[in-house]
């Protein structure tokens, strides 16, 4: 049998809607990308929305926003993708990397006041697998220093912190439509907020720093006339994008439910299996399941392991090479494995199982079956 990690599900409705879009004549920022804008802020529970080409600009921009300068201190979790740590770097601001809880692997809540300095501004946190971290507390320790909380959802959509959807909690949230996320534009992000002050100078940053965007300046009631601002970027998404993104928004519930059943299964079949640990329920939290870490136990041959799937058809990934472990970051700063010893740990123990929409009980019972072989050895 050969399983793929990822199967994005494309309907024939989006397809539709995609070519409607590119027989219309008008192929980039538009219409439709304010129908996605608006239909993600009312799912997210955000006043506004910023539909552009990916997660990491969005996270750019929300940095930008709250007015980032070099020199400055962002907090962020070890254990997440380069794109977390890097748009600090853009600023040339520090990640300043915080460890991570045993249970959830998302940031150690407890950690982060230790890491807090005069330079500090901000605290990235990254709702790992799609699991949110405990937002209370970050919220709570961000407003006694005067942080801001720029989350990276990229994992997300959705995803529920105490039954509020993740989008209404931190000050700026960004979301990815990266191909594998849980909806998807072939790439793409979004970057929700309740503060007009943040989102204006989001829009104006995303299209070149101009004071007026593409769409109103083609527009019958536009002119020809604008004005450049700022050194901005070019970040906006596409029509084409946005109404692949509209479908996928108003079918995100039914992939969820479909993904939330898979990982009831995968949950059921680990259940009785002590060398494996997978992602925990939270109290009062809803995972939006994006993918299925698991973790094996030091007797096992983690390596081995995923050898052993790959030659039974089973492609695994793995969530993740913790940032202090990538040359960039440890030459940069100096770091030893050792200096992050959740996220370290997790690394050596860690796989992430095939977890998709369309995966079937069959599928799931094959690839348990050939992790309990392996270890029976
Ligand atoms: C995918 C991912 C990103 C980047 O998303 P893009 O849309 O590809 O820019 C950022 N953070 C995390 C945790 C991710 O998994």
């Amino acid at each position: 049998m050969e399983i793929p990690f990822f199967k994005p599900v494309i309907s024939k409705k989006s397809i539709a809607a995609v070519t409607k879009v590119m027989e219309s004549g008008w192929l980039t920022s538009g219409k439709h990308c304010i129908e996605f804008q608006d239909s993600f802020a009312k799912y997210t529970g955000a006043k506004y929305a910023l539909a552009l080409n990916s997660c990491t600009a969005a996270l750019h921009l929300a940095l930008d926003a709250i007015g980032l300068k070099a020199g400055d201190e962002v907090i962020i979790p070890v254990n997440t993708f380069t794109a977390t740590g890097e748009v600090v770097e853009y600023f040339k601001a520090k990640p300043v990397l915080c460890d991570v809880r045993k249970d959830t692997q998302n940031i150690n809540e407890k950690l982060i006041e230790s890491k807090i300095t005069k330079k500090t501004k901000a605290i990235i946190p990254v709702h790992y697998s799609g699991l949110p971290c405990e937002m209370d507390t970050i919220m709570k320790i961000a407003r006694k220093h005067g942080l801001k909380v720029i989350e990276d959802a990229a994992h997300v959509t959705p995803a529920f912190y105490k039954n509020r959807p993740i989008g209404s909690i931190g000050d700026i949230t960004c979301f990815s439509f990266y191909a594998n996320k849980c909806i998807t534009t072939g790439e793409g992000g979004m970057a929700v907020t309740d503060n007009k002050a943040w989102f204006d100078r989001m829009k104006m940053m995303s299209l070149h720093g101009m004071s007026k965007d593409a769409w109103n300046r083609y527009d019958k009631k536009g002119s020809w006339y604008y004005e450049v601002v700022e050194s901005g970027f070019k970040y906006n998404m596409t029509d084409v994008a946005a109404a692949l993104g509209v479908c996928q928004l108003s079918e995100a519930n039914g992939l969820w439910k479909k993904r939330s059943a898979a990982a009831a299964r995968y949950g059921k079949l680990f259940k009785e299996m002590k060398e494996v640990v997978v992602q925990p329920e939270m109290k009062g939290c809803k995972s939006s399941w994006h993918i299925y870490p698991i973790r094996v136990s030091k007797t096992i041959d983690r390596d081995g392991l995923i050898n052993h799937l790959a030659g039974k058809g089973i492609k695994t990934s793995l969530h993740f090479i913790p940032l202090h472990m990538h040359p960039f970051y440890r030459d940069k700063y100096g770091y030893k494995p050792d200096d992050f010893p959740t996220a370290l740990e997790n690394y050596k123990r860690a796989l992430t199982l095939p977890l998709f929409p369309g995966i079937t009980e069959r599928e799931q019972k094959y690839i348990v079956n050939a992790i309990k072989e392996f270890i029976k050895g």
